[in-house]
């Protein structure tokens, strides 16, 4: 039988039949059905506007007509073969995505998912350096195969104890958890970077960033924190690898999130935005460095020509619709509204982001209670028709990255309804 009666069914085919580590929002989940625009519907017609975009995917919204009309145009004209062969939709894709892209990362590789970009540029990073060594953030998340869990910082992400062999360092991340001085978090993790530079500078192959963290609770570093990065990891020969995956493709009110630092890294990945809910993924990297890659290696999907066509409707529509640009105002729309609430509520203890990358950091003076209040939050809020996530240490950061196309008149119907949620919790 296809058609599911409710959301209980497919709660029950879920406990059944995928593994049991499988996460859901919501302890009352919504049966999604249909996606327009910023808005989600479930399968009593419920209407949901959508604040997450499945973690920064559905930039361009939900079923985007001009999108899907060319996507489903190529469906039917030739769905993929294989890599092997010449088409036409990857190789403008990578010549539109040179032209896009900082500096000179003027070639790309096309996978499939966000962990397979990372994990390519990783084994790029190694095969140019001839090292085997890697830095990365404490409290990153880069993906779920093996090597790009054993660079995430966040504990929850790292399933497998045999991570711990590869050779791995964390520096700490630049932003003060206790909120009292953030430039000293990111002077303190500078310091560390050199002093283990100094140590083992000689076997590190590469540093890996996202430029904002987005499960390590939106972080947004000082803007003069990658160019120091940048200098002590050349200084060492040691490549800067940016994860673009949740903040690439206008999300920050800037294309790429590193352009706001004035960086251009060795490698940069990107997956996501890039498709609007059609899988594509991609490294990009210089002449000199995409030369190490240098056995025959092609993926089977990647740069397929559906997803091609796809990303490269996704870029055309981006840009007509002056959507970096667009987040950037309602990013300040939305952070001016969320501030305002932080006013009013003691609990919300830090209000902060890019563009519609934003994160609300609730507090109640206790971790325990916090992600509590948390999940609840969210789901009054589900109730009340708006679809929110939630990232952090301590699964206390409510996020809004919404689809860029959201509007002013959305942002303000959010707020009222938040306003109402948050007393109901802080009561
Ligand atoms: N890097 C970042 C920053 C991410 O947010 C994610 C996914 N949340 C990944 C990598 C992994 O991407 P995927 O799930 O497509 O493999």
């Amino acid at each position: 039988n296809r058609c599911l009666q409710g959301p209980e069914q497919a709660l029950e085919l879920r406990k059944s039949y995928f593994y049991p580590c499988t996460q859901h929002f919501y302890k009352e989940p919504p049966l999604l059905v249909k996606g327009k625009g910023q808005y989600l519907f479930d399968h009593e017609g419920k209407r949901y506007t959508d604040f997450f975009a499945g973690v920064s995917v559905m930039s361009c919204g939900h079923s985007n007509e001009e999108i899907t009309a060319k996507t489903s145009h190529q469906l039917q004209e030739l769905q993929h073969t294989c890599t092997i062969y010449l088409t036409e939709a990857n190789v403008r894709l990578a010549e539109r995505l040179a032209g896009l892209l900082p500096g000179n990362l003027n070639r790309t590789f096309f996978c499939n998912s966000g962990s397979e970009a990372n994990e390519g540029a990783l084994l790029l990073a190694r095969l140019h350096t001839g090292r085997r060594g890697f830095i990365s953030l404490t409290q990153s998340l880069h993906g779920r195969t093996y090597l790009t869990m054993s660079v995430t910082g966040l504990a929850m992400w790292r399933a497998d104890r045999y991570l711990e062999e590869e050779p791995v360092y964390f520096i700490p991340r630049p932003f003060d958890d206790n909120h009292v001085d953030h430039e000293e978090a990111a002077r303190h993790s500078i310091a560390a970077l050199k002093t283990l530079l100094e140590l083992k500078g000689h076997e590190m192959a590469a540093m890996i960033i996202e430029p904002l963290q987005g499960n390590g609770g939106i972080i947004v570093p000082p803007l003069w924190y990658f160019k120091e990065v940048k200098a002590v990891l050349e200084s060492y020969g040691v490549l800067l690898i940016c994860d673009e995956i949740q903040s690439g493709f206008g999300r920050t009110g800037s294309l790429f999130a590193i352009q706001h630092y004035g960086v251009v890294p060795d490698i940069l990945t990107m997956a996501k935005a890039l498709g609007n809910g059609t899988p594509i993924s991609a490294f990009a990297a210089a002449d000199s460095i995409a030369a190490s890659l240098n056995r025959p290696s092609a993926s089977t999907f990647g740069g397929n020509p559906v997803s091609s066509v796809t990303a490269l409707a996704v870029l055309d529509y981006i840009q007509e619709n002056g959507l970096v640009e667009r987040a950037e105002q309602m990013g300040c729309l939305l952070l001016t509204e969320l501030n305002g609430l932080k006013e009013t509520f003691s609990f919300i203890r830090d209000v902060r982001g890019l563009g519609l990358m934003v994160g609300m950091e609730l507090d109640f003076d206790d971790p325990a209670i916090n992600a509590v209040k948390c999940d609840e939050l969210l789901e009054l809020m589900k109730n009340r028709g708006f679809l929110l996530g939630k990232n952090g240490v301590g699964r206390n950061v409510v996020a809004f990255q919404p689809p860029l196309i959201i509007t002013e008149q959305n942002i303000a119907d959010m707020a009222i309804a938040m306003k109402d949620c948050l007393l109901a919790i802080g009561g």
